[in-house]
């Protein structure tokens, strides 16, 4: 069984692992495999981990990886029998320049904070900056702007107490992408958003065309296993209480939680395929 902390937030194993462990016992394949055996293929198409609807193959036929792509909402996804291990993510991560000495870095979140959040956040006291890596840089510019902001990473921060307590604003900073099961990370997060809190979040969008998406460099970090657009993230908004307010059309997306989660009709059943 999987070790969930006390807030029932994944625990880092979880996070790659995805949210019900006993179906995945026997799901997951460990291990990136770029000469993937093509036997291992799934048989069938999976639904869509937003929407629920089926899929179709979206294969990369130069390394043998099999995305799903889901025309409805436009989500696209790698097929879980070719996902990183956690241990092998970390690793990765780790290679990441992400410091307060890499000036493009250190640009992009100043830009991210001008664009995403000052022009939302007139009521925001509290934050919490999900995903925030081995160096909290983004967390020490919000602090600077006067938001009291608290952090939490899987693997470099993980404090349970954090995911315990509301904010009104949460921050998730090139995490989407890293998600097996982005619905189930997302609601808890709106859960602990306060009423009318606002999200920002930054991940590249897809070009949502075939050719293109073969060349696309951002699906080449292999950590990467999940793809959106504004249409994928407005359904998204739309189960799960917020309001998708604005959003850049190139990587930044804001929301604002309009009515508490669990009143929201119909709500989906977020499990996986
Ligand atoms: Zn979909």
């Amino acid at each position: 069984m999987a070790v969930r902390n006390s807030s029932g937030f994944l625990s880092p194993m979880d996070w790659k692992r995805g949210f019900d462990s006993d179906y995945n016992l026997c799901k997951f394949q460990y291990g990136y495999n770029l000469q993937l055996n093509m036997s291992q293929r799934s048989l069938s198409e999976p639904l869509c981990k937003i929407c629920n609807l089926p899929t179709h193959d979206l294969p990369d036929l130069q390394f043998r990886i099999d995305y799903h792509h889901c025309t409805l909402c436009e989500y696209i996804f790698m097929d879980e029998s070719v996902l990183v291990s956690p241990e092998e993510e970390k690793t990765i991560y780790l290679q990441h320049e992400n410091t307060p000495d890499n000036e493009g870095y250190m640009q992009m979140f100043n830009d991210f904070i001008k664009w995403a959040i000052v022009p939302h956040a007139d009521h925001v006291k509290t934050a919490l900056d999900f995903g925030c890596g081995p160096g909290p840089v983004l967390a020490s510019i919000l602090q600077k702007h006067g938001y009291r902001t608290e952090v939490y990473d899987p693997y470099f921060a993980e404090n349970p107490e954090n995911l315990s307590k509301t904010y009104d604003l949460i921050t998730a900073t090139e995490v989407l992408e890293h998600l097996i099961h982005p619905m189930v990370e997302l609601k808890k997060l709106v859960r602990i958003l306060n009423p009318n809190g606002i999200m920002a979040v930054m991940t590249l969008f897809h070009p949502n065309d075939t050719s293109a998406f073969q060349d696309w460099w951002y699906r080449r970090d292999p950590t990467h296993i999940g793809f959106f657009t504004p249409i994928t993230l407005k359904k998204m908004a739309g189960l799960l209480g917020l309001e998708l307010i604005d959003h850049d059309d190139k990587r930044i997306a804001v929301f604002q939680k309009r009515i508490p989660v669990d009143t929201v009709q119909n709500e989906m059943e977020i499990t996986p395929e």
